[in-house]
């Protein structure tokens, strides 16, 4: 078969379309700037509106330009971390608010998607994670007991029953997470920013927040063509955080994130991958994951360059083979869409929210687990700024922490990811066959 020309993101070509959302021009108030468009600052916003604040939102670009409208649209309802580590961490309340904020974010996105009847080609057939290895299966054994024991229907699936469920051979093991499922992102981040325009937020796309600067009452925040005056600020601005807040920037990893797409799959073989609709991640350290679309396209993605946005075609190159290795029986059918977005990265792997100043509030750090999870915390960011305090609120609030290596970070994640990388490779040996 010819390779058909690959380009462009699939779920761009395939979005509902954009909100009218014209840049923001002249003077204008609000009780609060939301400052980023992706699913934390949408979420924030459709809930302050809700809630009857008069906001606005700033978007340098157009509403899920950033991660949220370029990523697996893999909806996965917890953090990675587990709900015992969280308790051991914070202590029995926070932690615990934190576990239940994870497991109730699938809940909270399905229930704003039939809300506000947002196309989004949604599916909640349940999250697979693969396991790559028996040295990587103990952990995921008590992750299985620990959500259990917390009341959730997930289980650990048998090397048969994964590769039944996801029609490759490589994993050992698997945990069934039957309230995760798979969406169009971008048709999601911009449901999500039509409804919160009905609910009375506006939205301004192609207006950057440039400056932050303290106002008589409140802060002031001006971008090319206007200015917001308001009582409090939120910054959403995840790994596209560019000079605005220089420290918030330098506190994240920000790693790329590629995906392929093929041309839809004749039915014989689409009957061979993902027969149950299972949206799929794995325990690599470099982790792969994967999904069907509506069409029938298998959706292959896992990590590009350690920096920038242009894609490297020996990275591409690589992500096709991997998939082709995973699913030969895809054939030679082409790849039809390739596209990237960056992944904000923490050390720890673990969401920071801020208050670096009275009135602002910011948030980085997903690392890579947002669709559920980005529109929970956006949700309890806005509770938090109506009630104006941290009372109840689920999420530690912690002081900025810029990292002191930040502008040397490229050799250093270069090193890093070889080294995930051999590891991967050493713990397949004892268990799935060799990539
Ligand atoms: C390729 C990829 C695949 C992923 N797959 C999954 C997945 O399958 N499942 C999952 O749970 N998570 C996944 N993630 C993670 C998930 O997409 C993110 O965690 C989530 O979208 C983060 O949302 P956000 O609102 O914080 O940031 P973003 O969506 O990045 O939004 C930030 C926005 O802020 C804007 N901005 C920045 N600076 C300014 C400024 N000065 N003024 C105005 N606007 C500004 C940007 O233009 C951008 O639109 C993936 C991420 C990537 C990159």
């Amino acid at each position: 078969m010819k390779p058909a020309l690959a380009t462009g993101s699939l779920w761009e070509a395939t979005a509902e379309p954009a909100p009218n959302a014209p840049p923001l021009e002249g003077e204008t108030h609000a009780d609060v700037a939301v400052v980023g468009g992706g699913f934390c600052g949408l979420s924030c916003a459709l809930h302050l509106a809700d809630g009857g604040r008069d906001t606005v939102l700033l978007e340098a670009q157009s509403c899920g330009w950033g991660a949220s409208g370029r990523n697996g649209g893999q909806l996965i309802p917890c953090f990675k971390d587990n709900p015992e580590d969280l308790v051991a961490r914070h202590g029995p309340e926070l932690g615990g608010a934190m576990a239940d904020l994870g497991a109730g974010s699938g809940d909270l996105v399905a229930g704003l998607i039939a809300r506000h009847d947002i196309e989004c080609a949604f599916y909640r057939d349940g999250w697979i994670l693969g396991v790559h290895s028996q040295a990587a299966l103990p952990a995921i054994k008590e992750r299985a007991r620990q959500w259990q024991a917390r009341g959730r229907d997930v289980r650990l699936l048998g090397r048969d029953e994964v590769a039944a469920l996801t029609g490759c051979d490589h994993y050992v093991a698997g945990y069934l997470d039957p309230t995760g499922g798979g969406l169009n992102p971008m048709s999601l981040a911009r449901g999500m920013a039509k409804a919160a325009q009905r609910a009375g937020a506006r939205i301004h796309a192609s207006s950057p927040a440039e400056k932050i600067k303290r106002a008589a009452d409140g802060w002031r925040i001006t971008t090319p063509r206007g200015a917001v005056s308001c009582d409090q600020i939120v910054l959403a601005t995840g790994a596209y955080s560019g000079g605005l807040m220089p420290a918030l920037r330098r506190s994240i990893l920000p790693m790329q994130s590629l995906q392929i797409a093929t041309e839809p799959l004749p039915d014989d073989i689409r009957a061979s991958i993902l027969p149950g609709d299972h949206v799929v991640s794995d325990t690599q350290r470099l982790l792969l994951y994967f999904r069907l679309n509506e069409e029938g396209r298998l959706v292959f993605g896992g990590r590009g360059a350690t920096g920038g946005e242009g894609i490297k075609p020996a990275h591409l190159a690589r992500l096709e083979a991997t998939m082709r290795n995973y699913f030969p029986q895809i054939g030679d059918i082409p790849v039809r869409y390739h596209w990237a977005g960056q992944v904000d990265l923490t050390p720890e792997r673990a969401l920071r929210v801020h208050r670096p100043e009275p009135g602002i509030w910011t948030v980085i750090g997903f690392s890579g687990r947002g669709v559920a999870i980005a529109p929970a915390v956006g949700k309890a960011l806005a509770a938090a700024v109506m009630r104006g305090n941290t009372v109840e609120f689920p999420l530690p609030v912690t002081p900025m922490r810029p990292l002191p290596f930040h502008a040397a970070r490229r050799p250093v994640m270069a090193a890093a990811i070889g080294l995930a990388w051999l590891r991967d490779r050493l713990d397949r040996k004892d268990g799935g066959p060799p990539l």
